[in-house]
């Protein structure tokens, strides 16, 4: 590539997507009566889950959007982290639960998951909404693939980030003949991402680690989605002149920076737009959180989404 890439900075698209959540709840609440609201459960003194809820928090105000915090100690017993999700399940102020995994053991992250109204889910991670992505209906769909989404919406239009965007500024790209690669098949990111791909129209790969000639698959991509938790795996040789490169990747090295899947300086001078990391689709995760949790308070009050 001769042209430097289109660098998709998700801080600034994240603030996008809170200018275009806070417009609608403006409009909406007056004739609902109240705002949409998020209940944030953590659960222990992990400081990695303290520094994310703490984002999520400023994320939620930034958009208008109401928090009901529930800390508990890493000691609570099963019945009442139970008791504690059945209440917000039948709070009507709720419209979106947290619970911010991993949770200290023995407690059973996806058990607890599940004990989430469906139609609260703010994750998208809840089996119900899982099956209803496949059969391509209505339902909340997973933070980090719903964010890479808008992400490559913003690699194939023209738009400029700037104080005024909002997402109706960026349109919803047709990937149809497109081919992408996701290198990942986990049920938080890999497969609802090829998921959301395939729903655009894209032919769509999963590689994992048992593809053979990893680099040859994504050779072959217009679109490479790294979701592999390997430091730098992708590198230029990998890449097709011109593809998109969305790196989901966060992983600490020994000096304690934090690095994508993709060899970010390697790739990104044959690639025509790609994330970075940090400041990709980490921030972008967050703000579907958000998105997820205004479309539940939508639908639970009959109105338009
Ligand atoms: P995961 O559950 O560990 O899944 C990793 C996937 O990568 C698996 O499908 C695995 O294949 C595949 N894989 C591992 N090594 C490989 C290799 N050498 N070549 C090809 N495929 C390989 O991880 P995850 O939860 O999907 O997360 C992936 C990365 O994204 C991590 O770095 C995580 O921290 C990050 N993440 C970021 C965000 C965000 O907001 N930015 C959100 C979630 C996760 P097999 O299935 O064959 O084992």
């Amino acid at each position: 590539m001769t042209h430097p890439p289109k660098i998709l900075d998700g801080k600034k698209l994240s603030h996008a997507v809170a200018r275009t959540l806070s417009k609608k709840i403006t409009t909406v609440s007056s004739r609902v009566g109240r705002v949409p609201g998020l209940a944030v459960i953590l659960v222990g003194e992990n400081p990695a889950s303290k520094t994310y809820v703490a984002a999520k928090h400023r994320f939620a105000k930034e958009c208008g959007i109401q928090t009901f915090d529930a800390n508990l100690p890493s000691t609570i017993s099963e019945n009442d982290l139970i008791e504690i999700i059945r209440r917000y399940n039948l709070d009507d102020n709720v419209d979106g639960i947290l619970l911010q995994l991993p949770l200290p053991k023995p407690l059973d992250g996806a058990r607890f998951t599940r004990m989430i109204a469906p139609e609260k889910d703010a994750d998208g991670l809840h089996p119900l909404n899982q099956g209803l992505l496949l059969q391509g209906l209505p339902a909340p769909r997973p933070c980090t693939p719903l964010g890479v989404m808008t992400m490559l919406d913003l690699a194939l239009c023209s738009v400029e980030l700037s104080e005024e965007i909002t997402l109706a500024d960026i349109p919803a790209a047709s990937l149809a003949g497109k081919k992408a690669v996701v290198i990942g098949r986990s049920q938080l990111v890999g497969k609802p991402m090829g998921f959301l791909l395939l729903e655009r129209n894209a032919t769509v790969t999963f590689a994992h680690s048992r593809t053979s000639d990893l680099p040859a698959v994504c050779r072959d991509a217009d679109i490479v989605v790294a979701a592999v938790g390997v430091p730098k795996l992708v590198k230029k040789e990998w890449v097709r002149p011109g593809a998109i490169v969305l790196d989901v990747g966060i992983n600490r090295t020994a000096e304690g920076k934090l690095v994508g899947d993709v060899d970010y300086d390697d790739v990104a001078p044959v690639a025509s737009a790609i994330t970075p990391v940090p400041g990709g689709v980490g921030p972008m995760t967050v703000a579907m959180l958000m998105s997820n949790t205004v479309d539940n308070f939508l639908r639970r009050n009959n109105e338009a989404v």
